[in-house]
């Protein structure tokens, strides 16, 4: 039977499009390098037709099928399991702009496009993709979709949600639903794109969509502060939303502790206000104005005057040119790279309310601090969207590999606890995955799980679509 869907999958997609032999890690390991994963065949079709004709032979013979875009998904929903039973499939080579229409504002493009590549696609129409993360050179709009991608815009623009009107999609049949409509207004039925983006590729393989595009900003100003507490940074998030308006596009906030990994293993960035005592808290704004880069300034200088009067921030520095705002912008981007040149560490990508993260933050930390002592925290993130990625970091010198295999299970369960007792998520942007399936099972209410196998059971009745990611097997 294997033999024969091989080589259906061979005439359907051509030889060259399914690989069985050599190093497959590029596409079988996931970018943490959590689990390796074995796949019976790594296939990459050209069109939606191929990749419905692929879907319909894996669903003839029941064989589990893997999504894959860009692999840069941080919770292991891209990459087979160790079984080698299931079909990987890779939306790669789906990588055309269909179309821009620039005056409806859209843009239709499949979902292999790398997202630096839909970007760069808007902004040669003058126009504006918004949706922005530090994989966006290799992540898809596909996997973002999939994912419902959150990253540093989500504040002004939202997330990938929030920035698709039409999704095509082929189905655990193999049939091929054509949800293409650049429609702002369409009350007709349930709303089958917002069941499938953040699906993680369980109910349906997006193979292209149809994207809001935005008038691009006439300037954008770039801000490092350094604050006193993380009560302070959410009195400044308060400040700058009711100062800026709409014009705030970005609102980072980072750790002493996780500045101090990117000084140390990328030297040769300059990170502002590093290491110093009385700052433990540094947060990055940005401020995209529809006016002037005149105006701008004006607006954040002032915005600076108002924070260091209310004692929210001690010191800041406006970038003076684009160079110095891409600079702030790459130290932000770069701690978790530094984390992981630091070594193996503890992951969380929680979310919760803006106005209760320093009770969270104050509690969680004295928590582990006594639990789990010589733990360091690693705490960064989208502080505007109450979005944390609260890492744990393995203590100085120890054996990571050895701190992970004890401590892994115990710390997520005092951070997620911690979370839910603040009503928060334990995954705000980077999904369930298989990492998590079993997370979601113990912290999703009975109600909602339910009615989530009942829609993963009428989409999917044969569970070929990326089992065991979401919802556990
Ligand atoms: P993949 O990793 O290939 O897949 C992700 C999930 O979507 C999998 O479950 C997969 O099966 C499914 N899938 C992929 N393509 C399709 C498709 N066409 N149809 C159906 N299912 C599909 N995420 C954020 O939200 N915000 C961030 O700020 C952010 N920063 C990151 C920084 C770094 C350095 C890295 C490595 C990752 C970051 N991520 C972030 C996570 C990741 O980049 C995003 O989740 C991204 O959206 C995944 O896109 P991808 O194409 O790589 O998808």
């Amino acid at each position: 039977m294997t033999a024969a869907l091989l080589d259906t999958l061979r005439q359907t997609v051509g030889a060259a499009h399914v690989l069985t032999e050599g190093d497959l890690s590029a596409w079988t390991q996931d970018w943490r390098r959590r689990e390796p994963g074995r796949a019976l065949a790594v296939v990459r079709p050209a069109n939606t037709q191929e990749v419905a004709a692929v879907v319909r032979a894996c669903a003839h013979t029941g064989t589990p099928i893997v999504p894959q875009g860009g692999n840069t998904g941080l919770s292991v929903g891209s990459t087979p399991d160790g079984s080698g039973q299931a079909v990987l499939l890779s939306l790669a080579r789906l990588n055309r702009v269909r179309a821009i229409d620039q005056a409806n504002l859209t843009m239709t493009a499949e979902a292999g496009c790398i997202l630096q590549a839909v970007q760069q696609a808007a902004a040669q129409a003058d126009l504006l993709f918004p949706l922005s993360l530090a994989a966006e050179g290799s992540c898809t709009i596909g996997g973002n979709l999939a994912a419902n991608a959150g990253g540093t815009q989500v504040l002004r623009y939202g997330n990938a949600r929030e920035l698709c009107l039409g999704l095509e999609v082929v189905t655990a049949q193999g049939d091929i639903w054509d949800g293409l409509s650049g429609l702002r207004k369409d009350n007709t039925g349930y709303d089958l794109r917002h069941l499938m983006i953040g699906s993680e590729g369980t109910l349906g393989i997006i193979t292209a969509a149809t994207l809001k595009l935005f008038a691009r900003p006439a300037a954008q100003l770039t801000a490092w502060a350094a604050l006193p507490s993380m009560a302070a940074a959410v009195q400044l998030l308060g400040l700058a939303q009711r100062h800026l308006g709409a014009a705030l596009t970005g609102f980072e906030v980072m750790g002493q502790f996780a500045l101090s990994l990117v000084s140390r293993h990328m030297p040769q960035l300059r990170v502002p206000f590093v290491g110093q005592a009385d700052a433990p808290w540094c947060v990055l704004l940005e401020n995209s104005d529809s006016e002037s880069e005149q105006h701008a300034r004006e607006r954040f200088e002032r915005l600076m005057e108002l924070a260091l009067e209310a004692g929210c921030i001690q010191d800041a520095v406006v970038a003076e040119s684009i160079a110095q705002a891409r600079e702030l912008w790459h130290v932000r981007e770069s701690i978790p790279l530094a984390q992981a040149q630091e070594g193996l560490n503890i992951k969380h990508d929680i979310s919760v309310a803006a106005s209760r993260i320093p009770d969270f933050v104050a509690h969680t930390d004295a928590l582990l601090t006594r639990e789990v002592p010589g733990a360091r925290l690693v705490t960064f993130g989208h502080l505007g969207d109450g979005n944390l990625h609260y890492n744990v970091q393995a203590p100085e010198g120890g054996d990571a590999a050895a701190f992970l295999r004890q401590q892994e299970a115990r710390v997520n369960q005092l951070v997620y606890d911690a979370v839910a007792a603040h009503g928060g998520s334990f995954s705000a942007e980077h999904g369930v995955g298989r990492l998590k399936a079993h997370t979601l099972t113990h912290y999703k209410s009975p109600v909602a799980l339910s009615m989530m196998r009942a829609i993963k059971a009428a989409l999917d009745p044969q569970g070929i679509l990326n089992p065991g990611c979401v919802l556990s097997k």
